[in-house]
């Protein structure tokens, strides 16, 4: 049978070393890099990953001393005692046919610790250390630094290391004038500014010898206010091609960016034609990365020549055998990433262990292990959202007979609803996903089928069901307003899934999570947006003509006059995690959305919402009020006593059901599969 991705299983040759196919896990921090006595997780981790097919993986960063640490106490590679714990990682990837690099990275201004150091002293908005600025001796000692972790790490048996030089680390504050103030030899123009890379790359092959692979990762858009333009990231790359790298990786954007280029609002693929302008001039192969997550997407990037291999961290994250199912031709069983950021990138900012929400055993795959029963019960999960697919289809899978009621006319729940909204689309990967392990591992689905605890009590008695999961979810709060019931009033349901038409004036009552959502469906143009939209959106230059790639964003009207309010004083919008909250609130202000705190409601009326801010009357004139006021737990099927606790052993009750103020969909899918594992 033809590959349906010919391009994407094309081995790739090195002559010393041939990859199996052009599909990399890009370096993704999970935290297991940086305790010792967790490389034996971290080797698990790696080896599903190289099990499930990928042809190359790239560890997360490995710093090459300790000024370079991220975080204090992190990760290196710079004594013979770190060599037989990596050692651990690389056995575990080349038992299952993989390729493995080690990414040598030194974090300069970026590390979270008081001992950093970079190019200037100048520190960066997102880090509370400054850094110190090092000697010109201190830069050749660094050189020396990143030269040995390299031999270090072809001890330990890696294939080669990626030298990390982008999203804003040390090697691409000393390239950018943005940081990089220096008189001496490592500084000035472009060729003075990535001396200190070159150095590196020369120095590292002379460590390692000519059959071991170096691949270095540049940033081909900064994304920063005196960041690079496109000639001198060009001059870069042909120098390091020179200096003796044999594939060139590429960064987009620096951490302290004020850009998304990652998030599920960013357009699949939305960098690769930058690129493709940097693959042109080259000879070696060139890795595209960013909101790169399906193989249609990835084939047509090689296919169409913007480059020879592509690059997913979180895709492989989400789903360890990605590889494999596309090879099969079955990208519908594919756990797609849906560039969340909540379980992987949120849980890294806040010094937590990585995982991912679609797939809570990455990371924890000695922990969370699904073993095949050897004493399958008869189970009902009640419930087909999040909490309740993600507990039928592992019981289903470890050898259990599960029947799933749900009550409505599909499954998919909140998260169903929640991919109506603009730069959400991503989210409808998951029901897909889901639809077809219900499938694949023959869970009966009983659609519009309501339940009662009789019944489910009954059912029991006879032996029907040796178990229950009460995954019914939440029902949206109705705050006591006056007027609540006026005609204007909807709930973020009628708006999100039955579609109601919302007028012109539009008043957002609540500002968590679905508020924030609500207010991008309601100014939103187009969904998906298109690429050159969203360009214009962000102000971006994919060609980088001018210093960074930014240019000024271009905001049109917006399509409605929205307030969105709360009754907490302080600041707005902080609900969602670290790495999308800012973009939320960026969008936001592009679209002219009044933030209204410290609101009392008043009353709603045909004159629209009337209320108080911080003390003083205020009519909003307004067509349409939207609740997005949190949630109630359904719990009409669960036992529970007066304190909330189940009081048949027989019921499990998960998700939004058990507590809807921590309602999300990473607990939900997490605690589903927990307690299927468990049963
Ligand atoms: P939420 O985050 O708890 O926010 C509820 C909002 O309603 C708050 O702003 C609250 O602010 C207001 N509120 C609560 N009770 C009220 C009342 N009686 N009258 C008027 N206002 C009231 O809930 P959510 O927005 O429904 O989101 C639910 C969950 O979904 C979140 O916990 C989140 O995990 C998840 N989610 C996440 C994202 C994301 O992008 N990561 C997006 C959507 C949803 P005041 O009390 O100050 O008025
Ligand atoms: Fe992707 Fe979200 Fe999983 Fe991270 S947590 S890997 S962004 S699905």
């Amino acid at each position: 049978m033809t590959s349906p991705y010919p391009h994407l299983f094309a081995p790739l040759d090195f002559g010393f070393l041939k990859l199996r196919n052009r599909i990399m896990m890009g370096s993704m921090h999970t935290g297991l890099e940086d305790r010792f006595w967790n490389y034996g997780k971290l080797a698990a981790y790696f080896a599903e990953r190289a099990k499930g097919g990928t042809g190359l993986i790239v560890t997360g960063g490995i710093s090459v001393n300790t000024r370079g640490w991220l975080l204090p106490g992190g990760g290196t590679m710079n004594t013979r005692g770190d060599v037989a714990n990596h050692r651990k990682v690389t056995d575990a990837v080349h038992a299952h046919g993989g390729h493995i690099l080690m990414q040598a990275i030194h974090a300069g201004r970026y590390g979270y610790h008081p001992f950093s150091e970079s190019a200037s002293p100048i520190q960066a908005r997102i880090n509370p250390f400054a850094p110190r600025m090092m000697t010109t001796a201190r830069v050749r000692t660094v050189i020396g630094d990143f030269a040995r972790a390299a031999a270090l790490a072809q001890q330990a048996g890696y294939d080669g290391v990626e030298i990390m030089g982008s999203e804003g680390y040390l090697l691409n504050q000393f390239l950018c004038k943005r940081v990089n103030k220096r008189t001496d030899e490592f500084g000035g123009d472009i060729h003075g500014r990535m001396k200190f890379a070159v150095e590196v790359v020369k120095a590292t092959r002379q460590a390692v010898g000519e059959k071991f692979l170096i691949m270095y990762r540049l940033s081909l858009l900064d994304l920063v206010e005196d960041g690079n333009t496109q000639e001198e990231i060009l001059i870069t790359a042909k120098a390091l091609e020179a200096a003796g790298i044999n594939i060139l990786n590429t960064g987009i954007g620096w951490h302290e960016a004020n850009i998304p280029t990652i998030v599920t609002s960013v357009p699949r693929a939305a960098f690769r034609q930058t690129t493709a302008l940097v693959k042109k001039q080259l000879t070696i192969p060139v890795v595209a990365s960013n909101r790169i997550n399906m193989p249609d997407v990835a084939e047509d990037i090689l296919a169409s020549g913007d480059a020879d291999m592509v690059s997913m961290a979180r895709p492989l994250l989400a789903d360890p055998n990605w590889a494999n199912k596309a090879a099969a031709g079955h990208p519908e069983q594919i756990n797609t990433c849906i560039a969340c950021n909540q379980a992987c990138l949120d849980h890294t900012f806040s010094m937590k262990r990585a995982s991912c929400l679609v797939n809570p055993q990455a990371c924890h795959e000695t922990e969370l292990v699904y073993t095949r029963t050897t004493a399958p019960k008869k189970i009902a999960v009640v419930g087909g959202g999040m909490a309740g697919l993600s507990a039928a289809t592992v019981a289903a899978e470890r050898g259990h007979a599960v029947t799933l009621f749900e009550g409505g006319s599909d499954v998919g729940g909140q998260f169903d609803m929640a991919a109506n909204v603009p730069g959400k689309e991503e989210f409808k990967e998951t029901i897909r996903y889901f639809r077809q392990l219900l499938k694949q591992t023959g869970v009966k689905v009983q659609l519009n089928t309501r339940v009662t605890q009789a019944t489910l009590d009954a059912a029991l008695q006879k032996g029907e069901f040796d178990a229950v999961v009460v995954a019914t979810g939440v029902t949206p709060r109705t705050p006591s307003i006056p007027g609540i019931d006026h005609p204007k009033v909807l709930s973020y349901p009628d708006v999100l899934r039955a579609g109601k038409p919302v007028g012109e004036r539009v008043a957002v009552i609540g500002a968590g999570g679905i508020g924030l959502d609500m207010c991008e469906f309601l100014l939103a143009e187009a969904s998906p947006q298109p690429v050159d939209a969203w360009a214009r959106e962000w102000g971006v230059d994919f060609a980088s003509k001018v210093p960074g790639g930014l240019i000024e964003s271009i905001h049109g009207k917006p399509k409605r006059e929205v307030f969105l309010l709360q009754r907490k004083v302080g600041r707005m919008g902080t609900g969602p995690g670290k790495t999308t909250g800012w973009v939320h609130r960026l969008t936001l202000k592009h679209h002219g959305v009044q933030l209204l705190a410290g609101v009392e409601y008043v009353k709603i009326d045909d004159d629209g919402l009337h209320v108080r801010v911080l003390g003083a009357e205020r009519l909003l004139e307004v067509d349409n009020v939207i609740l997005c006021a949190g949630q109630e737990s359904v719990q009409e099927l669960a036992p529970l006593d007066a304190k909330g606790k189940v009081t048949d052993p027989r019921y499990h009750v998960i998700g939004g059901a058990e507590l809807a103020a921590e309602l999300d969909a990473k607990r939900a899918i997490r605690q589903g599969a927990e307690v299927a594992a468990r049963l």
